[in-house]
Parts: C-alpha cells; structure tokens; sequence
C-alpha cells in the first residue's frame, strides 16, 4: 500500500465538532477533524466514521466527486488523523442510523487532508471490546481515546468542576499545600524524597494535607478546600493506587451537622451532574447502631438491616442473643446451598440456624415479625457460641453477622436484584470509636488520625475505658462503600497531648513528631473540623465502573507499576551518589 502524503494544518479550522452535526445543519458546508473510527469501501463509496471526544460523523467519499480525493480516502487507516470539509447532507430514512448522535446526516466530502498516520492500534477502539489490562496500560494514551474512557475522563472532570463551583459557591477557597513535606499520619507507610542538599534526611510526600488544613483554620482561612493528590504506600490490596485523589475541606467553627449541610448538597449537585437525583437529608447512623444492624461501618442501605433477638436464650448455649438475617426474594435454598451457608458462617465463627422448623416457636416468630420477612424471602439464625473476643466483643459477632448478610446478598442476586448499581443509598456513619486496639503492637492507636476531637462527655474515658470513647468523626458511605470520612478536630493543646499519651507517644516523641502543631494550638486556634472524600471511588461508582483505574486517566497497577513508562525504574548509579544513598544488595548485604 502507498504511504500517504502528509498534510499540514496550516490555518484550517474546525467548524463543528464529530458530535454535534444534525438535519438542521442540512446544507451547510462543514470542516471537521477527527480520528478515522472506522472504514468501509465498497468501491464507488467509502464511508469513514469521524470521530473526536464529542461524537462520531459519518464523511462520505464518491468516486465521481473527483479521483484524487477518491484515491486520498483509499488511503486513510484506522486511527489516521485527518480534516475532511464537505457539505451536510440528509440521510435517507433507511440509512439513518440511529446509534450515532449524528445519525440523521452525513458529510458529503470535497476535501480530505491527513494529518497523520497511526500504526494498526494494540486493540480495537470499539466499545465492550474485552482487552487485557496489561496492554490497556501499557497503550494507555490509545486505551484513553475509547469512546468509554473518553466519556469516564469527562465525567471526573466535570465532577472536580461542579465541586469546585459548589464550594467556591459557599465560600470556600482553594489554597494548595505542600507536596514535599514531612509525615502525616493516616495509617499508611511514607512514600519518602531524598534531599540533595541536604543528604541523609528525606522529605515525606503527604499522605493528606491534614495537618496543614487544619493550620490553614489556626491562621484565619475559615473555609479551605483542595482537588488534592494524597500518597500512601500501603500494601496494594486490589483496587488501591499509591497516589489517589481526594476531595478536601476544612472549616472552623464548626459542628457534625455544618459539615453534613456542605457535603449533602455537594454530592446532590455531583450527582446531578452525572444524571442522578439522590435524596437529602441523608440518614444518620451512629457506628455502634451500624454494627449492631449491619455489622460494618459502612452498611449498604440497599439491603435491610439484621436483628438482634431480645431475650434469654439458654437452651441454644450462645454467648450473646442470637441475630435474625433477612433477605428478601431469595426463595427456599437447595440443601447444597444450605450446607456452603453453614460452612461461610462457621469459618467466621458462627452457628448458622437454617431449618427454622427445629427451634423455638416464639424465638422463631420474634426472628419473623422483627425482620417482616416475607414468605418468599430467605430468614435463618445465626449465634456465637464462642467466648467473647476483643475489647467490644459483641462487634466481632455482629461483624461475621454483616459478612454472613452480604454474602447471601451478593450470592443469590441474580434472584432478589437488591445490589442494583444504580440506586444510591446515601448515608452517615457517626461517633466512631476513638481508638482500635492493635493486637501485634498491643497498643491503641486512632481509629481516624490522632488529631480528631473525642464527645466532649467522653473526655474522661480517654485513660477510664478507652474501648468504649467515641470521636465527633463521620463517614460518608454509599452502597457499602466508605465515600469520605472526617472528623471535629481537637483544636486545645492540652486536649491534644491527652490523647498523643493516651495513643502512647511520649512527651518526646509527640514534640518530636508535631511539635509544630502543638505549638500552633497555642496560638488561637479556633475549634475546626472537615472532611475528604475519595474522588477516584465517586467518579467510578457514578460512572458505573467497577474499578478506580477506569476513571484514572494514568493509573500504576495492582503491583503499583506504572506499564506505560516503567516506573519505578532503577536510576543511574551517579544520582544515587548524589543522593548520599548505596543501595543494599537484594537480601540486604551492603
Ligand atoms: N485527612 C483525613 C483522611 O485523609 C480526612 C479528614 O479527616 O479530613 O482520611
């Protein structure tokens, strides 16, 4: 095949975008750019799908309209850039086609010119074509030219838009912080830079701006927010990226109730933009109500709740009174599908009761009017027969309850369709523990970050019962998945060091680590609290995706890797000795 003759741009311009004419444009002369989606010569006609970020447009080449221009088209590839200007023309009712925006007409070409040419690409550009992730990353910046991508990558941004509007709406201000700084604590491992200048000590990259945000409200802002990149580097469990995108904010003078009028009619408004009308005032659920209803601090409201039975129970020899679990619509399960609900349930170490025939009536009838099970829908018991375990041992049971209810759920959905992606099922979680306890270290530490303020009625449990002190902290969740989180900060110093000694810090340690925030509380700060929700999580669930790389336009793999331009990458010898840094064999020799 001849190699096509390559055009310039020169001074022409587009007059309408691939997606935008129609048969009101009939007769107008039009001047598109675009991909070549598709070809189709039938040899006095060739059809090209145009296509851009807005839409795809049908250009038609006819041999008659001139041979060069003919012979130009014969030319083009798939993916070939090129610029065709033509007249708009009504299709015939029986070649409208009606997948396409644009389907009513065509673009009758005069000129052609191609602006570039394209190596047969890696996989197809069509959508719902199965294409192995590996080569998806690899070939991002064609994978990101799918319609889908293309579609998923428009979506984030005009989500962060309508955010920014919102917040910019309400008073907030945008103020960037710091990249290279020094440990946040929030639960995870240091991505650290080393310094040239000054060999031997590492700058941290954040893994949020917490402690800045909450030096922003000590130096008057008020109002903060930020579209933010956090780093964390966690063991990468399957859908996590080292550096993700959080939506942050923080503002003074607060209560819970003022961050929740915020974040109600951002998300509203976020998601209105993505085509959804969700319901305010979302449901509030204090966590310990959460894990006796659902077992889990971020219940999927699209399913109902468990029960705890009231009651003695001794002849079933449990630890704590039995829990009712309902699903609806699931019908009778085959004795197959009893025996694996059985085994789930003693893995987590419960006693599962199926066969309701063979308890108590009145256990049986409580278990039927609490739930309001219906005939149709699956009802069974399940117990601890176990001793207690942990510091709130109850929550263990109610925990391998919640992982019991959701297993039912996602197993036989197929039958009930509870788990519809598209119903949103907002809510809060509030009054989290303050602390959890760290069994390996044998140590509490905080169950949000340290800085967040313990019920002001709760002060005293700080060293009296640490189990049992809740934090002014919430979680926004959606469908069983943790949205944001944030808390009312602590914002008196003396406060602050009670619950550093309470974590276990020493004097030493605390002042080592934020003795710079410590001193800040000395300087008038004002009683702050906020937010951040995870960006990545809420474009993919509005998107209808099922993981975050598919609305991340460069996202690394599951092994953190980043396919396309092979990061992390060893460096060359002489920037290390720059550094300062030798590296340890593998096995950790020098
Ligand atoms: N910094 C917290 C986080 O990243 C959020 C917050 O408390 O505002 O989870």
């Amino acid at each position: 095949m001849e190699t096509a003759q390559l055009d310039f741009l020169g001074e022409l311009r587009r007059t309408h975008t691939c997606g935008e004419l129609r048969a009101s444009n009939t007769g107008q002369r039009a001047l598109l750019m675009g991909w070549v989606h598709r070809r189709r010569d039938l040899g006095g006609v060739i059809f090209i799908h145009l296509r851009d970020r807005d839409g795809v447009t049908q250009a038609v080449f006819h041999a008659d309209t001139g041979e060069a221009l003919h012979k130009k088209a014969e030319m083009l590839g798939s993916e070939y850039v090129v610029a065709v200007e033509g007249t708009v023309a009504k299709r015939t009712p029986d070649t409208v086609n009606t997948n396409l925006g644009t389907g009513e007409v065509e673009l009758v070409a005069e000129k052609l010119w191609i602006l570039n040419e394209s190596r047969t690409p890696p996989f197809p550009m069509e959508e719902n074509v199965d294409v192995k992730e590996d080569a998806r990353l690899k070939y991002r910046y064609v994978d990101l030219r799918r319609p889908h991508m293309q579609r998923n990558v428009m979506l984030r941004s005009q989500v962060s838009f309508a955010v920014r509007e919102f917040l910019y709406g309400q008073g907030f201000l945008e103020i960037e912080t710091p990249f290279m700084t020094r440990s946040t604590p929030e639960g995870a491992r240091d991505y650290l830079v080393p310094s040239r200048v000054q060999q031997g000590s590492f700058y941290a990259l954040p893994q949020s701006p917490q402690i800045f945000k909450q030096l922003l409200m000590v130096s008057g802002y008020e109002k903060y927010f930020q579209i933010v990149r956090c780093f964390r580097d966690e063991d990468l469990r399957a859908d996590r990226q080292p550096e993700f995108t959080q939506i942050d904010l923080e503002m003074s003078f607060p209560q819970q109730e003022r961050v929740y009028e915020v974040i109600e009619p951002m998300l509203q408004r976020v998601f209105e933009v993505a085509g959804y009308k969700v319901d305010s005032p979302f449901p509030r659920l204090t966590y310990a109500q959460a894990m006796r209803s659902y077992g889990i601090d971020k219940p999927d409201l699209r399913l109902p709740p468990f029960h705890v039975l009231d009651g003695e129970f001794p002849d079933l020899g449990l630890t704590f009174p039995p829990v009712a679990i309902h699903i609806p619509k699931t019908g009778a399960l085959s004795s197959k599908e009893r025996n694996e609900l059985k085994e789930f349930g003693k893995e987590r170490g419960l006693r599962v009761y199926d066969d309701l025939k063979k308890l108590d009536a009145k256990l049986v009838e409580q278990a039927r009017s609490v739930s309001g099970a219906a005939p149709d829908d699956l009802l069974v018991l399940a117990g601890w027969p176990g001793a207690p375990q942990g510091h709130r041992p109850e929550e263990t049971f109610y925990q391998a309850c919640g992982q019991l209810r959701l297993y039912l759920a996602q197993k036989y959905n197929d039958r009930h369709k509870l788990l519809d992606p598209k119903t949103f099922k907002l809510l809060w979680v509030v009054d989290f523990p303050m602390f959890e306890w760290d069994d390996e270290e044998k140590r509490w530490n905080a169950a949000h970050h340290p800085f967040t303020s313990v019920h002001d009625e709760d002060i005293e449990k700080l060293t009296s019962d640490p189990a049992r002190c809740r934090a002014k902290s919430y979680d926004v969740v959606l469908n069983g998945v943790e949205l944001g989180s944030g808390s009312i900060r602590i914002h008196r110093r003396d406060i602050q060091a009670k619950v550093f000694a309470a974590l276990g810090f020493s004097d030493d340690e605390a002042k080592r680590r934020f003795g710079f925030l410590l001193e800040a509380l000395e300087y008038g700060a004002p009683p702050h609290g906020g937010i951040a929700l995870g960006l990545d999580r809420l474009v993919m669930i509005l998107a209808g995706e099922t993981s975050i790389r598919e609305v991340i336009p460069f996202p690394k793999t599951a092994r953190g890797t980043d396919l396309m331009c092979d990061a992390p990458s060893p460096v060359p010898e002489r920037q290390l000795r720059e550094l300062g840094i030798r590296l340890l064999a593998p096995g950790g020799k020098p």
